[in-house]
């Protein structure tokens, strides 16, 4: 099977294969990590270019193009001058109206910056599902460029304005009434100054700092946000940075609706943020440029030694934390598995193991390869293990109003357990719990191999795509991701240790149900 992309930008090192080579030497900064603009001497004149489109529905993608570019180039310490737009109309907003305003956005917006359009391409393409703008811009380097990979050890790493603030005002335009009723009008505190904000372009600030002699290093925030924005720097400058975490600053409004949907604000998409790196003799004059212009401007962290292992101090971010606001789009039946996710039965694994002299990736595997009567003696342990621990069995705060809140909006449920039968009907009896499919090990398959879940999608008969996996190990996400579904949320001390694994992690149950109150339609 070709081995699919996800959604998203395409990782780099595909792309560096294919793009690195010889330049002539006009080319100053071609293709790299991280830059987001090229630098190029044209006429004893330095260039940069950057190309960026806006590929999502948005009614205001004709001046969202104009802006990124012009913020791609403006870190270069470059005037955004000249603009050319392709504009690739979908068939069915292929009006008059439509293609006029993406069109007046894009000279009303290019004024604003300074720039002109020169060209471009306009077409109504067959088989878009939505419109696409593409966008070019060129801007002349005004003094001394500025790049992403500028940074060196010792240099201070600061930002402007605040993690995450696209990504807030999308989740307060699209999920807004529901965050209102659940908090009333405070989660909206300090919310209006961001929705009505004018952030989005940082292209004058970065042209400021561009110009300040102690500015080493600047990149704007995107996709990934604060968290992915510094690992680009670190990485295209050859260093690492240590990050003061809980200096960065976070709005009240943006740290209420990550709680409410647990996504870290560090790694949601941010434009309107800069990140900038500069000489610490500098650091008074950098802090100037900002304050004159009444910009929030905080110092973070600083470059230290590159340490191939972790680039920064905070996670990185290869998958926008947005996404998660949309991974229950389309899922129909949600698959848990039982130990540890919906009944607290204490199990200790590491030490179960050790105990049955487990040395594989399955204890059921493994048993099962054993001679007799080492086989059946060590099957009589496991069960005599799993009697206890179904005895002493609690239930997890939360399942029975998680299962209704999933019955409410039509969505069928599973259970696949590598637990034995027997016990899985009495926990179920126990805590008076119903289940439209159940898979246990007596069906002969078990985690964390993804048959169970592949029967458990069959018997449900949905497509896995529209199914969510929920578990509490390991095993779940490997039993999940075998199955193809379509995600799978790690809870309890799984989403401690998993959460870069899973699609959606929560610290316990009610977690997860305000999360699915929010994004559940
Ligand atoms: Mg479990």
């Amino acid at each position: 099977m070709p081995n699919r992309l996800p959604p998203g930008k395409v990782p780099w090192d595909i792309v560096a294969e294919l793009v690195s080579g010889e330049l002539p030497p006009e080319v100053v900064l071609g293709p790299a990590a991280g830059e987001d603009a090229a630098l190029v001497e044209i006429g004893g004149e330095l260039w940069a270019v950057a190309s960026d489109p806006v590929s999502f529905t948005a009614t205001d993608a004709g001046r969202l193009a104009v802006i990124v570019n012009a913020n791609d180039v403006a870190v270069r310490g470059a005037r955004p001058r000249f603009f050319l737009a392709v504009g690739l109309i979908a068939p069915h907003e292929a009006t008059e109206e439509r293609v006029r305003e993406l069109l007046s956005q894009v000279r009303d917006t290019c004024a604003e910056v300074g720039a002109v359009l020169i060209g471009g391409h306009t077409e109504v393409t067959p088989g878009l599902p939505h419109s696409i703008v593409v966008g070019t811009m060129l801007g002349r380097v005004e003094g001394e460029p500025v790049t992403t990979g500028g940074l060196r050890e010792g240099d201070l790493v600061g930002m402007t304005r605040s993690a995450g603030l696209e990504g807030t005002t999308i989740l307060l335009n699209e999920l807004g009434g529901r965050l209102r009723a659940l908090h009333g009008d405070e989660v909206l505190e300090g919310a209006d100054e961001i929705l009505g904000g004018d952030w989005l372009l940082v292209a004058p600030e970065a042209l400021q700092a561009a110009a300040c002699h102690g500015v080493t290093a600047l990149h704007d925030v995107t996709e990934g946000g604060v968290g992915e924005a510094l690992y680009e720097m670190a990485r295209a400058s050859g260093v690492g940075i240590d990050v003061e975490k809980s200096a960065i600053p976070v709005l009240p409004a943006t740290a209420t609706v990550c709680g409410d949907l647990g996504l870290d604000p560090l790694g949601l998409i941010g434009s309107g943020s800069l990140i900038v790196g500069g000489d610490p003799d500098d650091a008074a004059e950098i802090e100037t440029v900002f304050s004159a212009s009444g910009i929030p401007f905080t110092w973070i962290g600083h470059a230290v030694a590159a340490d191939e292992g972790s680039r920064t101090t905070v996670p990185r971010f290869p998958r926008d934390e947005l996404i998660k606001t949309t991974m229950m789009r389309g899922i129909e039946a949600v698959i848990f598995d039982m130990d540890g996710t919906l009944v607290d039965s204490s199990y200790d694994w590491p030490t179960i193991r050790r105990r049955l002299g487990v040395t594989g990736a399955s204890i059921i595997d493994d048993l099962n390869g054993l001679p007799e009567p080492d086989r059946s003696r060590r099957w009589a342990e496991l069960e005599a293990i799993e009697a206890t621990a179904t005895a002493q069995a609690t239930i997890h705060e939360g399942v029975h109003e998680l299962i209704e809140v999933l019955a409410e909006h039509h969505l069928s449920n599973a259970l696949v357990t590598n637990n034995s039968d027997a016990n899985v009907r009495r926990l179920l009896d126990r805590f008076g719990l119903h289940f439209d499919v159940i898979v246990n090990r007596d069906s002969g398959l078990w985690k964390p191999s993804g048959a169970p879940v592949k029967e458990a999608v069959r018997q449900l008969g949905v497509v896995p795509g529209r199914c969510l996996g929920v578990g509490d190990s390991h095993y779940d996400i490997l039993a999940a991701r075998e199955a193809e579904l379509g995600g799978v949320c790690v809870l309890h001390d799984g989403a401690g240790r998993h959460d870069r694994e899973a699609d959606l992690s929560f610290e316990d149950i009610p977690r997860f149900i305000r999360y699915l109150n929010i994004v559940l339609e």
